[in-house]
């Protein structure tokens, strides 16, 4: 039976740890992602691989025999300003990113809504994006939340826009909350997002090639672009890529110069610029710039850092 009331606490208690919004989906809505799974992997057949090194998407019900419910909770990032200059090379999302070690606060929040949950008796699992404390597909799981919608980039937006992180949870309760998102769908002749891609990769709508996806090549991909591919198809991008949601119409009206300042990045912005980033140690990367990528480059993973960087700086004067 659904409990209501413990629907109401939880969305009251993810808003006061510091959460934009919260939803709660049966943990059957997770089904479908299965066959949509399989769907992405037959209109872009490379895209498989990818799908398995990320995880067991999939398979939330197979880890989580227990589980009846899944709770999915988002977190603006545009409250939060970014450096003009970081611009079109560090991926917001990364670098703004409150799962970063660099950002205690609302770890802390995350914290107080997990132990709010056990201290209510309630079974909970998840909370991260990636791994195993991540519980599978969070843009569906958004979507059948009424969080947001999926526009034809692949972005999850809510009325704030695509620069969104999510975190999601399964619990041991029945439960439901559901939201109406109040959203207008992508026009039909709209392909600004398609026509800004550097790489190529965004085929069609909602039609994606994660292995030729500039934020993959800069990150799990070490920086190597697959064979043909050419050197300016990463365009000016270090760690990470915007491309397609910095040309969306539903973003542009965000002004980065405004908001919180990100803890330390404005005192690292000038040690980012790529000429500089290029001849920055080991030690440094590790400590200074690694911690800002929300998991995507490892310690031990800095020369991809710089092997984009270079490329950054190549293409920059080409252009
Ligand atoms: S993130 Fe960049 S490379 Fe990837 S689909 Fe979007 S614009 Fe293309
Ligand atoms: S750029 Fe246009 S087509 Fe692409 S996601 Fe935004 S509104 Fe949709």
């Amino acid at each position: 039976m659904n409990d209501s009331v413990l629907a109401k606490e939880i969305y009251d208690k993810a808003v006061s740890c510091g959460f934009d919004n919260c939803g709660i989906i049966p943990i059957d809505d997770m089904d479908r992602f299965e066959e949509y799974f399989q769907e992405r992997k037959k209109a872009v057949p490379s895209s498989a691989f990818f799908y398995e090194a990320v995880g067991d998407l999939a398979g939330i019900k197979r880890r989580f025999p227990w589980a009846k419910s899944a709770i999915v909770c988002s977190f603006w990032l545009g409250r939060y300003q970014f450096p003009a200059s970081l611009q079109g090379r560090y991926a917001k999302g990364f670098f703004l990113s409150p799962g970063n070690e660099t950002r205690r606060d609302f770890p802390d929040g995350r914290e107080q809504f997990e132990t709010w949950l056990a201290q209510r008796g309630v079974r909970c699992e998840g909370g991260g994006q990636f791994g195993h404390l991540s519980i599978g597909p969070l843009r569906h799981a958004a979507v059948a939340a009424g969080i947001g919608i999926i526009r034809k980039n692949n972005f999850l937006y809510t009325e704030k826009g695509s620069f969104i992180e999510l975190t999601g949870y399964v619990i041991d309760r029945e439960c439901e909350l559901r939201h109406t998102p109040n959203l207008k769908p992508c026009a039909e002749q709209c392909n600004l997002c398609q026509k800004s891609c550097p790489s190529g990769a965004l085929k069609g709508p909602y039609t994606m090639s994660p292995l030729e996806c500039v934020s993959f090549l800069t990150t799990f991909g070490k920086g190597a672009l697959p064979p043909g591919m050419d050197d300016k198809a990463s365009a000016t991008w270090i760690c990470g890529c915007d491309a397609c949601q910095d040309a969306c119409p539903y973003n542009r009206r965000h002004d980065w110069s405004v908001g919180e300042a990100y803890p330390g990045l404005e005192e690292l912005e000038s040690e980012l610029q790529p000429k500089k980033l290029l001849r920055q140690s080991d030690e440094f990367l590790r400590k200074n710039v690694v911690p800002y990528t929300s998991c995507h480059v490892t310690p031990d993973e800095t020369e991809t850092l710089r092997v984009c960087a270079e490329r950054s700086v190549r293409n920059q004067s080409a252009s």
